[in-house]
């Protein structure tokens, strides 16, 4: 058996090791990294709510008013009158009869499908889902079904096998990785049609699509039809935790089984207040969702026009496909010495040969920002090899 230093250099020698670079100022436009400020283009806080001067008040006087600790658990000493203001705020957020919060959006999956779910039932999950969800599914007793990526049809083939059992839908709303958006309106009525539950993780819908920025139902028209909406605090809302919102009943239950719930200290106060406050900046604010909106279809098609080969989409993440892992690796090093950060994803994170730089905008990017990031990925991708040299010009 090979010990864990050899387990390491297979690691290293795999390509896959990882680094951790640390952030040394609050997070705007740009930050402070190892020491020296560089554009962030990669982040998912895409409202730039996590310094937002409206939220750090909202932090410092849940501090002063309730201290820093909850205390406890859920269900023993921990549960504050905030935590259920923040539930009754996330349940009318969402449009459904409650809300349920986690302390993240992982342990939100991890508790509500392998609390859900029993030797019983099957989960079918797309083939991209995000690992919190695989993972909620590894830690149920259910029968695991992987379909593939947005594909109706084998989703179908899969689901009418097990027609007249326990069954439960489990997608991305956007694909955390590709920025696409899955076909809800389908997925929904072929769950319907075969009795099956339907749950939709909207980790990087909540706050950004939508007109109210309530997410992938509300974008696509199909508000209340999906059975538990589950979302996170931490990425557009720019604070921390997880959240699940649904049936009445649905949530009673999860409060006696979801083990992530149950077993863990709850969120503080600072974190249940910012959360509070961000919501009601994300249902009103509509004008930054729609600078983020354009900033990015513009970001994109100017990458494609250089010849980048990047996907269609409607979201600011924005994946410049690169392949190889190297390349890809060589790509994040040259765009920080220039002053921008964009680490390359690679696998496990994405599929074999799909490494990429997963762009993201945020609503507070400056345009001189955008348009300088633009040049410096311009002149890196020729360099490179990475442009197909197909641009407006060349
Ligand atoms: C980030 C993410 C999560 C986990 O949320 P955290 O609050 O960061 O733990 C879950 N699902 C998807 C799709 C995500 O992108």
């Amino acid at each position: 058996m090979d010990s864990i230093g050899q387990k390491i250099e297979n690691i290293k020698r795999s390509g896959g090791y990882r680094e951790l670079r640390y952030i040394d100022s609050a997070q705007g436009s740009s930050a402070v990294i190892d020491g020296i400020r560089v554009l962030l283009l990669s982040s998912n806080n895409y409202l730039g709510l996590c310094n937002d001067e409206r939220l750090k008040e909202a932090a410092i006087e849940a501090v002063k008013t309730y201290g820093v600790g909850s205390g406890g658990s859920r269900l023993t000493t921990g549960s504050m009158a905030l935590h259920r203001e923040l539930e009754e705020r996330i349940a009318s957020f969402k449009k459904r009869e409650c809300g349920m919060v986690y302390n993240t959006g992982y342990m939100a999956n991890l508790g509500t499908i392998s609390g859900l779910t029993d030797e019983s039932w099957t989960v079918f999950s797309d083939r991209l889902n995000h690992a919190s969800i695989v993972d909620g599914c590894r830690l149920s007793k259910a029968k695991f079904v992987v379909y593939k990526h947005c594909d109706i049809k084998d989703l179908e083939k899969k689901l009418k096998r097990y027609k007249g059992k326990s069954n439960l839908v489990v997608t991305d709303g956007v694909f955390s990785m590709d920025g696409n958006i899955a076909p809800l309106k389908d997925i929904l009525s072929i769950a319907k049609r075969n009795g099956a539950m339907t749950m939709v993780d909207d980790a990087h819908a909540t706050g950004v699509i939508g007109e109210h920025g309530r997410g992938t139902e509300e974008y696509l028209g199909l508000e209340g039809e999906v059975d538990i909406q589950m979302g996170t605090l931490s990425k557009a809302l720019g604070g921390e935790g997880g959240f699940i919102a649904s049936r009445k009943e649905i949530v009673e239950y999860l409060r006696h089984r979801a083990k992530s719930f149950v077993y863990s200290t709850a969120l503080s106060p600072a974190t249940l207040a910012t959360a509070l406050a961000s919501i009601s900046i994300v249902e009103s604010e509509s004008f930054s969702r729609e600078k983020l909106r354009l900033d990015s279809a513009w970001f994109r098609a100017e990458l494609q026009a250089m010849g980048f080969s990047v996907p269609d989409g409607v979201t600011p993440i924005i994946p410049i496909l690169v392949g190889d892992s190297e390349l890809g690796m060589e790509f994040s090093r040259r765009l920080m010495e220039s002053g921008i950060y964009i680490p390359c994803i690679r696998p496990p994170t994405v599929p074999k040969n799909t490494s990429r730089l997963r762009v993201t905008i945020m609503a507070t990017h400056k345009r001189e920002e955008l348009e300088w990031a633009l040049e410096v990925l311009k002149d890196l991708g020729a360099e490179l090899g990475i442009t197909r040299g197909v641009g407006a010009d060349g």
